[in-house]
């Protein structure tokens, strides 16, 4: 196949090396009828192996210091997932570990041992409503039909859309309040456990620090958003007994969801390099606190490999 001599073409070794940084999120154990797009094992396990074949994947923090160094290998790329999702232990880390792949793992901290994000909770309390129509009138969310899976997705896009920049503590009400409508019992095990996260660690993985309550940065004071970075820099700390050096910013569109002085917070607190969601990839004297990734959706080798290739050469 040609990819492999396109990708050493883009990606050469040294200092015009570029680095590829992916994204994920969940990787569910079975394809989910509701979110077909969404990462399952099966997939997932494909695209490792066509990962570990075209690609040197290494851990983020080794990556950061060679392309400081002006050292990074050919078609240099790294893994990471955002949140801290339970399926990233139970599902992600075995398949990582078949395929010999090492990732960083970035922890909303807030949201380990039972808890949620509130757009989880949307998602969970429509996936699993029992209701052909879901009246959220009394809470000013209109109502929803939800008697087939186009409508659930409407549904679910519709709530996330109304809620998302509302202030934090309205949207955990709200959503919290949705869920009674909507006659579901919130799970808590959605999220990581705090031994899990160390498990991960102890199996080689990176783990780095992603807010404790996953704010829009952009919107808070400084203070608050060095609150939020710190408080879970210290948490996974003091949980895995070592220093934690690497950032991602949540949601991580620079601009809308992180400003300048956020990054300063990042580089004031010591972190080493921290990533946002901005595509493309980094070159050597690229923006360490800013890093760029890219989320891979294609599901067939051709186009995931192009994508890839696309990525590279927008950088
Ligand atoms: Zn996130």
């Amino acid at each position: 196949m040609l990819l492999k001599p396109l990708l050493q073409w883009a990606s050469p070794a040294g200092a015009s090396g570029h680095l590829s940084v992916l994204i994920f999120h969940r990787v569910l154990s079975e394809p989910d009828p509701l979110f077909p797009e969404e990462m399952h094992a099966r997939r997932f396990d494909a695209l490792c192996g066509w990962l570990a074949s075209w690609f040197n994947v290494l851990p983020l923090d080794e990556a950061v210091e060679r392309l400081k160094a002006g050292r990074l290998p050919a078609r240099a790329a790294c893994l990471t997932f955002d949140d801290g999702y339970a399926d990233n232990h139970h599902v992600a880390l075995p398949i990582l570990q078949r395929h010999l792949l090492k990732a960083t793992f970035f922890i909303a901290t807030r949201f380990l041992d039972g808890g949620r994000m509130w757009n989880d909770t949307i998602i969970e309390s429509i996936r699993r409503c029992n209701m052909a129509v879901l009246d959220l009138s009394p809470l000013g969310l209109g109502r929803h039909a939800l008697d087939s899976i186009a409508n659930r997705r409407a549904a679910i896009a519709s709530l996330i859309d109304q809620i998302k920049y509302r202030p934090l503590a309205e949207r955990i009400t709200l959503t919290e309040q949705l869920g009674h409508l909507a006659g579901v019992q919130s799970s808590h095990d959605l999220m990581m456990t705090s031994d899990e996260v160390k498990a991960m660690r102890h199996a080689g993985m990176q783990i780095g620090a992603h807010t404790m309550s996953h704010p829009i940065l952009a919107r808070l004071t400084d203070e608050q958003a060095r609150q939020e970075i710190e408080g879970s820099k210290c948490f996974l700390e003091q949980l895995l007994g070592e220093r934690v050096g690497l950032f991602a910013y949540p949601n991580g569109k620079p601009g809308d969801d992180y400003t300048p002085q956020s990054v300063d917070v990042v580089r004031s607190l010591g972190f080493d390099a921290a990533v946002s969601t901005h595509w493309g990839a980094l070159a050597m004297g690229g923006d360490l606190y800013q890093i760029p990734r890219f989320t891979p959706w294609d599901s067939t080798k051709l186009r995931f490999g192009a994508r890839l290739l696309a990525n590279l050469r927008s950088a």
